[in-house]
């Protein structure tokens, strides 16, 4: 074949488009009462609002983004994630605050691919922004929580930290720096780099031997400020009212370097290894980074791709074209205009209905109908015509009802 699709790219099927358009209505149909509006923001921007808001020294700046010159000698990046682009959609459109947006818009992300991460992904995500209270924070929460809920992620549970704020967070990282000094002979050579560039994503090592050094680094939660702590306790309290199942991880940080006090991830028991399905948290400063005025943000933002194999499992991803709920089978000429008006009746009452116009008798026709995935198919001939009662076939049982053209018509609208 000549043309294959770019490496870590895919193509997204009937099947998973339809489950994506189901999923996108259930996010809105629970998010909308909350509040929340859809916003759309360009595919690419400059690379510097990148650089600015989700860090130098992040590993999505500097080894994920796709960055390109254009034609007039731009420096720009295609959007790696959501929030950056958002927060300067609502700076740069006077946007009134407090708002909440919600958006569904693909990312892209040069890291290497493997199962489940593509380049060019899917995220759905909602932002919170210009509301700092600790109860937002449990809002939010347990609204990602119902939503993951509700397209059908079982045994949900959350962690949850606390990474603190400008006033405790720089003693922190210090400690955790001084320690990070002191066993750098036993850290890998990642966690080595980490700790001068961004300390914090140790954590993040999935080295064994990384691991067993850092279960005795100094935690952010026990050196938190007093602000920051009684924000902490307002957040659990607030999603104790909701009994929602949630666990402190003080080794949670995400990998973004605007986050600030509440870090939180949505996570399955059912998914093994790779259980989080959603990651987010507060980014108070981000807004004044980007040159705006102070103003506490939260959000969330999920894969599509992900959160519909936890939803869905494998078969979602599947290439078999999806079914046709009803075929008609004309037998002869006449059958055939006869039939051609008869789909339009069907379809006006809401039945998913294709014709077979390809000429042949009836063997034929049938054999057809269960290569093109036809759930019922309807005999129409001259004789059918005449007498006004149609053969309707199971396709799967095999099994056969005759219905009056009236019948037809009300008879399939519930099935
Ligand atoms: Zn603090
Ligand atoms: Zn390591």
């Amino acid at each position: 074949m000549k043309f294959r699709r770019v490496k870590g790219t895919r193509d997204v099927l009937p099947r998973e488009a339809a489950a994506r358009r189901e999923l996108e209505e259930k996010v809105f149909e629970l998010l909308a009462p909350a509040g929340f509006h859809p916003v759309l923001t360009p595919t690419f921007e400059h690379y510097e609002l990148y650089k600015r808001s989700t860090g130098e020294s992040s590993d999505i700046v500097i080894k994920e983004m796709y960055r390109f010159q254009d034609m007039g000698g731009r420096d720009l990046a295609l959007r790696p994630e959501g929030t950056p682009s958002v927060m300067r959609a609502v700076l740069e459109n006077s946007i009134k605050l407090p708002a909440r947006l919600w958006y569904v818009m693909p990312m892209f992300r040069q890291d290497k691919p493997q199962k489940g991460r593509y380049r060019e992904h899917t995220q759905i995500g909602a932002e919170i922004i210009g509301e700092g209270d600790p109860q937002i924070d449990a809002e939010l929460v347990k609204i990602g929580f119902d939503l993951f809920t509700s397209i059908g992620i079982h045994e949900m549970f959350i962690e949850l930290n606390s990474i603190g704020c400008r006033e405790c967070r720089p003693g922190y990282i210090k400690k955790l720096k001084d320690f990070l000094v002191q066993h750098a002979d036993e850290l890998c050579d990642d966690c080595r780099l980490r700790a001068e560039r961004n300390p914090l994503r140790v954590f993040d090592c999935k080295q064994k031997s990384c691991q067993r050094i850092l279960s005795d680094a100094p935690l952010q939660t026990d050196y938190l400020c007093p602000g920051c702590a009684d924000h902490f306790s307002q957040v659990k309290a607030g999603l104790d009212i909701f009994q929602i199942p949630y666990e402190e991880n003080p080794r949670l940080v995400r990998g973004l370097d605007y986050y600030s006090r509440t870090v939180v991830e949505f996570k399955s028991r059912e998914l093994g290894a790779q259980d989080t399905v959603c990651g987010g948290g507060r980014y108070d400063y981000l807004m004044q980074e980007m040159g705006g005025p102070a103003t506490p943000a939260i959000g969330f933002a999920f894969g599509v791709e992900r959160a519909l194999l936890a939803s869905r499992g494998e078969d979602v991803f599947s290439s078999v074209q999806p079914g046709i709920p009803l075929l008609l089978l004309p037998l002869g000429d006449k059958a055939k205009p006869y039939c051609l008006d008869l789909l339009f009746k069907l379809r006006e009452k809401g039945i998913g209905v294709q014709a077979e116009f390809r000429s042949g008798g009836l063997s034929r026709q049938l054999k057809r109908a269960d290569s093109r995935n036809a759930e019922k198919v309807l005999i129409v001939g001259d004789k059918e015509i005449e007498s006004g009662s149609f053969i309707v076939r199971d396709m799967g049982t095999g099994e056969q009802e005759e219905l009056t053209f009236d019948e037809l018509i009300s008879g399939l609208v519930n099935t």
